[in-house]
């Protein structure tokens, strides 16, 4: 949906040009005119005294979709190195690009990182597209929007995914604007339907307790921004092999309104929730703050690292970088430990495919216990130090256990 300016009617009074917050529009032999700045806002049509300023309303039947082929991930990198959750999106866009048998692309913005853009391949990607430029070596919504909407433009995927990450879910709605397409946010699974070359994009709706699936059936790409965490890892092919295309994008600095001075690292450690292997998680059952030094303890013996629910977090007795769940960070680790925690759906939507699930709580009907591998009825306070026990005595009890089988 494009704004256009009726030439004949502009009479120059410029009332668009100052209310434009794209700074879109140039004067020009008095006439308006709308550059590709333009965000469609509309706010120059309210603005304009003699209704020389239109939005031309796109095709409303969508676009020649037989004309789009192949899957784009958005290749996301910090500092030069790609997210993992990249690599979980290639992991996913392979498996839907062999079953609609198409291309899958890597699309990579960033400067002198080609390293990076050579291990895309590796992960999967047939081809991978990237942009090199030094305005695009930091994420910024303009630049990184304008590159990728030029590249759609130009080439017509099907499909896009990017991780549901703070820079994707900020890219993501920006770039479906400009292309007039539609988006599924935040989307925890993904599914083809192979006749009709439609992805069907699933995600959790009003609090988690709905399952909606979503399609985009006449416009093209169909977009998706995807939760990191769900969707498993692609793994390295070192023999892999496949075409590193470098483009240089028609970039310049007063395309890119907002300007970063500075990117500054939380100093509060990071809790690597997501690529722990083992998780243990207290809930509301700890009874206030001093329980997480218990689930600490644990968690410790174990070797893994500290998981809350929201009920904890809300009550302040544990950072929000801790909680697990539908607001919260998504795992899949080998072992999940949830302790005191009643297993609500909105903590399941983010542990669930857990590989083993341990469940500790004093009430046996708690739906944790429907998805856990074990679970054990009691009260923690007595359970958790019995297992710290355990486990400090774990080499005397494998001595036992082999002894006894050998017998
Ligand atoms: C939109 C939305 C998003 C949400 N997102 C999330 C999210 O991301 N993550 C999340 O966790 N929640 C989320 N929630 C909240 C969720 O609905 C639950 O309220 C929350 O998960 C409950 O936390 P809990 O299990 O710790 O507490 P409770 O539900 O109160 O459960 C406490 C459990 O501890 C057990 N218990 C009590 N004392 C002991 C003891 N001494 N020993 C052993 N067991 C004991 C009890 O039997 C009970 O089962 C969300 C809610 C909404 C509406």
């Amino acid at each position: 949906m494009a704004i256009k300016v009726i030439k004949e009617k502009c009479v120059g009074c410029g009332a668009c040009v100052t209310v434009c917050p794209a700074d879109a529009i140039n004067m020009i032999d008095k006439k308006a005119i709308i550059t590709d700045k333009c965000i469609a806002c509309g706010a120059c049509i309210n603005k304009c005294p003699v209704e020389a300023i239109f939005k031309e309303e796109g095709n409303k039947g969508g676009v020649n979709i037989d004309e789009y082929r192949g899957v784009w991930v958005f290749a996301e990198q910090r500092e030069g190195k790609t997210l993992n959750v990249v690599r979980e999106l290639l992991g996913e866009g392979r498996k839907i690009a062999d079953e609609l048998e198409t291309e899958l692309t890597a699309v990579l913005l960033g400067h002198n990182i080609e390293d990076e853009a050579n291990l895309l391949i590796k992960y999967g990607a047939d081809k991978v597209i990237y942009a090199n430029h030094e305005l695009l070596g930091v994420y910024t919504t303009d630049g990184y929007a304008k590159v990728i909407y030029d590249l759609i433009q130009e080439r017509k995927p099907e499909i896009m995914l990017i991780g549901a990450t703070n820079i994707g879910r900020d890219l993501g709605p920006r770039l479906s604007a400009k292309v007039h397409t539609g988006l599924t946010a935040d989307c925890t699974r993904l599914d083809v339907d192979k006749e009709n070359r439609r992805l069907m994009m699933t995600r959790p709706a009003f609090g988690g307790n709905l399952m909606a699936t979503i399609l985009c059936p006449n416009h093209r790409p169909q977009m998706s921004t995807v939760r990191p965490g769900v969707m498993e890892k692609a793994k390295i092919d070192e023999n892999r092999e496949g075409i590193v295309q470098v483009v240089k994008p028609e970039l310049k600095d007063s395309d890119i309104k907002a300007k970063v001075i500075e990117t500054v690292k939380s100093d509060k450690p990071v809790v690597a929730l997501e690529e722990a292997p083992i998780i243990v998680s207290g809930g509301r059952g700890l009874g206030g703050e001093e329980g997480f030094k218990l689930i600490e303890d644990l968690a410790e013996k174990l070797g893994g690292v500290v998981g809350a629910s929201r009920a904890t977090v809300d009550s302040q007795w544990i950072e929000q970088s801790h909680q697990v769940g539908q607001t919260g960070k998504t795992v899949r680790p080998g072992l999940y430990v949830a302790c005191g925690i009643s297993g609500a759906i909105q903590h399941l939507a983010g542990m669930q495919d857990s590989k083993c699930i341990v469940a500790i709580n004093k009430d046996p009907n708690a739906p944790i216990f429907e998805v856990a591998d074990y679970g054990i009825v009691g009260d923690l306070y007595e359970v958790i130090p019995e297992l710290i026990q355990a486990l400090d005595n774990v080499d005397d009890i494998m001595e036992a256990v082999k002894a006894l089988s050998n017998e």
